[in-house]
């Protein structure tokens, strides 16, 4: 029994956030300004995309995505179930309807199968999540959602530090959407951006997060003239401040001996479990990397217990786990709905469950979390 409880996520802030924290607040400037756009400079550098529009949530980045994309009423846009309840939720932000896809079972991602298997011509755009940091195969999702002449939203909330073919999973989306919610990898406490390579879209969701003003309330602020701005269209209020974008900023120098730590404490698990019958952690697809920003793991008839008692099992030793990704379409808000079959989603959001892993996990916390595991096995 180890002393302490082994948390399943803690975020990675030191005393570098919060100086810059404090620096931009003594500067005056706490609302979006210079920090914000450097953040979305870097960002975009980072993820591979040309353009970085930074706002207050992931959330607000999918939401803003649909209304640049000018999904309606009576559209469809197709999106997984499997995934956290924002991804369909942004969808009726524009009145439209959320049509479900089910995922593969290894990597917990639509595939261009099980999209092109709900698909109708109402469907106006497909969201696809680069679930848990697993990246979808973006090659033959890009490409078929190019056939189809569909644009293709990616949800990488989770996936900040993930590759694909080679190259960060920012690199060559539409449009993508990013997280900085303490849950993920890098945080600003709340926080979110899209990534394009359109300077033109850049510039609309710029003006769609800022209340549809042609200019931004910073370059009114340095402009030594009076700036009269005007109020192009309809919008929001979905900026990031200063103060998160200057904690973001140290987050960015973290990402990349984060992902390295967490891939090296996944080679562990994945090696301390190898020959559990019945227990199939999470591992990188053929097309890519994971950043492992959730460690899952699918609970399997042979493991002989099932996924709720592995869950308390592990709470009695001290160790916090979570259930595994959750499946929208179980959820009240959803029960008006009458969804496709989608047997592969609701296997993995019973038996899956998310273990431990993060930057302060000890070699002795992850042996504690096997030792449980190991146990429970028949
Ligand atoms: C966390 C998450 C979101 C929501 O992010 P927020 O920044 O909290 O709004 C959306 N989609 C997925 C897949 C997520 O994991």
């Amino acid at each position: 029994m180890s002393a302490h409880r082994i948390p399943v996520m803690v975020p990675h802030l030191g005393e570098e956030e919060a100086q810059a924290a404090a620096e931009a607040v003594r500067s005056g400037w706490v609302a979006q300004g210079p920090r914000v756009a450097r953040f979305e400079q870097e960002f975009a550098s980072l993820v591979g995309a040309d353009h970085g529009v930074a706002v207050s949530s992931c959330t607000a980045a999918l939401h803003l995505a649909l209304v640049l994309l000018d999904v309606r009423p009576g559209d469809e846009v197709i999106v997984p179930s499997f995934s956290f309840i924002a991804t369909a939720n942004a969808v009726r932000y524009v009145g439209a309807t959320p049509v479900f896809a089910d995922v593969d079972l290894a990597t917990g991602n639509v595939t261009v199968q099980t999209v092109d298997a709900v698909r109708t011509p109402r469907t106006r755009a497909v969201i696809a999540v680069h679930q848990g940091g697993v990246p979808f195969d973006v090659a033959a999702l890009r490409d078929a959602a190019a056939r189809w002449g569909v644009p293709l939203v990616e949800d990488a909330a989770c996936a900040a530090g993930s590759t694909a073919y080679g190259r960060p999973v920012g690199a060559g989306a539409t449009v993508a959407a990013w997280s900085f919610h303490p849950r993920k990898l890098l945080t600003t406490g709340e926080g979110g951006m899209l990534t394009v390579d359109d300077p033109q879209w850049a510039a609309r969701l710029r003006r769609l997060r800022e209340h549809g003003m042609n200019v931004s309330a910073a370059d009114r602020h340095r402009s030594a003239q009076p700036v009269l701005e005007s109020y192009l269209e309809t919008a929001f209020n979905y900026r990031m401040t200063d103060i998160q974008a200057a904690v973001g900023l140290v987050q960015l120098g973290r990402l990349t001996d984060l992902v390295a730590q967490r891939r090296a404490l996944a080679a562990r698990y994945h090696e301390l479990l190898a020959d559990v019958d019945g227990l199939v952690p999470v591992r990188d697809p053929a097309h890519g990397e994971t950043n492992y920003q959730a460690f899952w793991v699918r609970i399997d008839r042979e493991y002989g217990t099932d996924r709720d008692e592995v869950l308390a099992e592990l709470a009695a030793a001290g160790v916090s786990a979570r259930r595994g990704i959750m499946a929208a379409h179980l959820e009240p808000a959803y029960a008006d709905m009458t969804p496709p079959p989608l047997p592969v989603t609701e296997r993995l959001t019973r038996d899956s469950l998310i273990l431990p892993l993060h930057h302060a996990l000890t070699e002795s916390d992850q042996d504690h979390v096997v030792g449980v595991l190991r146990k429970l096995a028949a």
